[in-house]
This record gives structure tokens, C-alpha cells and sequence, in this order.
């Protein structure tokens, strides 16, 4: 089973979630509602992404169903919802809901914010619902993962072996709120529990100037047996370098999980894959199967297509 882990969903609407002004009106998401041929913030952008996302699913042959993941709001440490630092928020029920109506394509990725006084009851009710991965964006969503509240909630993600995809180095798409809870050694609470973590991006920095934590994930996912990273958003020029040090290392190879951070554009790295390749895989306008081609040309072999299920619990191959 070949299992996307990382893909996004857009809510416009209560009670399906919101998208802020400021968000919907920023270069990179205009930009990629006009590619996906998406208009308007209504309930009927809502049903329109949802058809475009299972009709490109169904245009990707080796792709067998993608996690889409919920996007909690912001919260304060007194576990208030913060509106006004809210700009994407997708809610738990909507992408439960979606899984529902497209049970061969989609999968139910949750995502709690772990200062939520109701934090574990709504991690059992997304267990309950299905949910194969929990989804945190600490920089975005403004928490530290090694904060001790967030320690009960580790215990309830390892007592139901539910894995945690958190994003580890920069975010461009969406506005930062604590760009230090960026370093990926703040999930080492979370191992030490047991809870098997999937860090998001591998650490990777987009310009040259950030901190690269790509580093400290190679480190981690040597020392710790639970700890994986996705290859999400890794085609986007900037990040591009990382696929130098996450291949080369033979552990970290296998420590490896395909995701693509749909809707982001992909673009193949001309000095990897050649440039008549490059400018051949460019040809192709469905963002999530020009994202699998990449790959499948940077030489990642069968396993790494086959992990991310075994990591989600999904399928022994
Ligand atoms: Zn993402």
C-alpha cells in the first residue's frame, strides 16, 4: 500500500474550519488556488477542492490514498483559542467527514493542539474516528512540544499508537508565530515515551540564511529507533539540498517517509535528476504524481514507498 502522509485540506467555513484574509489572500495560496482551477471561500470551494483532490488521487496509479490532515486552531497556554493568530484551522469532524465519503482515497489525519484543556479527550474521539496520525505545526499553531503539558499527551499518543507527524524546520506557506519550537530535538519528550514520531520535512531550511536542522534529524533518527522523516515539500528549490543528506546516510534511508505537502508546487532539481528530465517532469500538472516521479528518479527505492503505511499501522507491506 502506498500511503501519501502529508497532505493538505482547506476549510473556508464554519463548521468546517476558516481561512483567514490575510492567508487566503497571500501570494503562495492565490497562486495555487488559481492553478487548481479553485475560486471564491464558500462552501462551494470547499466541495470544489475536495473533487479536484480525489480526482488527482485518482490521476496518480501508484498513490493508494493520502493522509489529509485536520489543522487545529491556535490556543494559548490557559487552553483559549487564540482567533485572531488563527489563519488555517481545519477541524477534526471535516476531515473525519471527508475520510467518510472517500474511504478508498483519503485517511483521516487529526490534529490537536496539546495546550487544549480537552487534549485527550479529543485525541480518543479522533482514535475512535479513525484518525492514523496526529498533525502539529508547533511554529504556526505557537507551542513547544517539549513543554511538560504536553507530556500527558504523549502518554496517550503512545497508549494508542498513534503516530505524530510534526512539522520540524521553517514554514513559508503560513504566518510564524515562535520560530524557535522549529528545532527537532524539542520532540525528544515524545520518543522517550514511546510515541513513534514522523518529523515533517526532515528539519530542512528554505533559504540559505535559516537554520538547517537537517542535521539534528539525521542525529535522531540514528539514535532513535521510532523516529522517521517525511519528504514533504523536499521539492521545493530551496529545501532541494536535503535529499544529499537524508540518501546518503544508510539509516536514515530507511528511516524515510513519502509525503508531499499537496497543494504546494513541486519542482524536480534540475542538477539531480538532469536537466531534460527536469524540464520533462515539469510537463506533468498534478502536482502530488510529479512529486512521486521526482522521487522515483532521485532513486528512492520500493520500502521507502511502502513505509509510510507500516508507520501508520496500516499495512504489513
Ligand atoms: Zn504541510
Amino acid at each position: 500500500m502506498v500511503i501519501d502522509c502529508h497532505v493538505h485540506i482547506c476549510a473556508f467555513k464554519s463548521p468546517h474550519g476558516l481561512m483567514s484574509e490575510k492567508l487566503s489572500n497571500s501570494l503562495p495560496f492565490r497562486f495555487m488556488r488559481w492553478k487548481l482551477g479553485v475560486a471564491g471561500s464558500d462552501a462551494s470551494t470547499e466541495r470544489a477542492l475536495e473533487a479536484r483532490l480525489i480526482e488527482l488521487i485518482g490521476q496518480t496509479p501508484r498513490l493508494d490514498a493520502v493522509a489529509l490532515l485536520a489543522f487545529d486552531a491556535v490556543y494559548d497556554r490557559d487552553g483559549r483559542v487564540v482567533q485572531g493568530n488563527t489563519h488555517l484551522y481545519v477541524t477534526n469532524d471535516y476531515a473525519m467527514e471527508l475520510a467518510a465519503r472517500h474511504p478508498r482515497e483519503i485517511l483521516f489525519a487529526a490534529s490537536v493542539h496539546p495546550y487544549r484543556k480537552d487534549a485527550i479527550e479529543e485525541i480518543e474521539r479522533c482514535v475512535r474516528g479513525g484518525a492514523v496520525v496526529m498533525k502539529w505545526l508547533p511554529i504556526v499553531q505557537n507551542f513547544d512540544p517539549a513543554d511538560p503539558i504536553c507530556i500527558p499527551f504523549y502518554e496517550a499518543l503512545a497508549h494508542y499508537k498513534l503516530p505524530l507527524l510534526s512539522h520540524t524546520g521553517v514554514e513559508h506557506a503560513l504566518p510564524n508565530l515562535n520560530k524557535a519550537v522549529a528545532y527537532p530535538a524539542l520532540l525528544k519528550p515524545a520518543l522517550d515515551r514511546g510515541v513513534t514520531v514522523i518529523m515533517a520535512h526532515c528539519g530542512s531550511r528554505l533559504w540559505p540564511w535559516e537554520t538547517d536542522y537537517v542535521p539534528t534529524f539525521v542525529r535522531m533518527a540514528n539514535d532513535y529507533e521510532l523516529c522517521f522523516g517525511d519528504t514533504s515539500a523536499l521539492n521545493v528549490p530551496g529545501r532541494w539540498y536535503a535529499f544529499g543528506s537524508i540518501l546518503n546516510d544508510h539509516v536514515v534511508r530507511e528511516k524515510l517517509v513519502h509525503g508531499s505537502d499537496w497543494p504546494i508546487v513541486v519542482v524536480p532539481p534540475p542538477t539531480k535528476v538532469g536537466f531534460a528530465e527536469a524540464f520533462g517532469l515539469l510537463g506533468e500538472p498534478n502536482w502530488l504524481r510529479r512529486d512521486m516521479m521526482i522521487k522515483e528518479k532521485l532513486g528512492f527505492d520500493d520500502a521507502y514507498w511502502h513505509r509510510a503505511a507500516k508507520v501508520l499501522r496500516l499495512a504489513s507491506t
